[in-house]
């Protein structure tokens, strides 16, 4: 089993129900053990527009190898009726493969880690309230969060 993470985002619709929704699917999918979901995070759209975006980090076991869980993951987007009219467009859900274990991936399909996390409060954010003392290539969270320029981000109550 791989220790997974996957950033989650929408902001069209109900965005946080559709984020519960994705993560009740993520983990009820073959080849994916448990799934620890961190706490929501509201933000102002980052060189996007619409809506405020609500946010989340799951943290998966999975049998899955990464194309086949990034097959899954885009599976899921569909169902939700993710369109991609243009880039960083408004969307109900979007669901990123941040982290695959300790592997490093870059081919036309998937780089992880994730090549823009480490610039984004709200992937480091969530993504600390499951593993505060994890430490990327770029630094530990709590230093990348500081050196991040969304900052405005708001803890969603349970
Ligand atoms: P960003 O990647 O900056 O967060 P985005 O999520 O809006 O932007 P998408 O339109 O959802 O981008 O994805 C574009 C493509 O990115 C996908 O078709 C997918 O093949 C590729 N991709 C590369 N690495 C990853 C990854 N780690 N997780 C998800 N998709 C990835
Ligand atoms: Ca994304
Ligand atoms: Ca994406």
């Amino acid at each position: 089993m791989i220790l997974a993470y996957i950033g989650m985002g929408a902001n069209l619709g109900d965005a946080r129900g559709t984020l519960l929704t994705a993560a009740r699917e993520l983990s009820a999918l073959p080849g994916v053990a448990s799934l620890v979901l961190s706490r929501f995070y509201r933000s102002a759209p980052v060189d996007s527009s619409g809506p405020d975006y609500v946010n989340a980090v799951a943290a998966i076991q999975t049998s899955l190898d990464a194309h086949a869980l990034l097959d899954r993951l885009q599976a899921v987007e569909n169902r939700h009726g993710r369109l991609r009219p243009y880039r960083n467009a408004p969307r109900t859900l979007d669901l990123d493969l941040l982290l695959y274990g300790t592997q490093a991936i870059a081919d036309t399909r998937l780089t992880v880690p994730h090549p823009r996390m480490h610039l984004r409060a709200f992937v480091l954010r969530p993504l600390a309230d499951l593993a505060p003392d994890m430490q990327l290539p770029q630094g530990g969270l709590p230093q990348l969060i500081e050196a991040c320029a969304d900052q405005a981000l708001q803890v969603l109550p349970d």
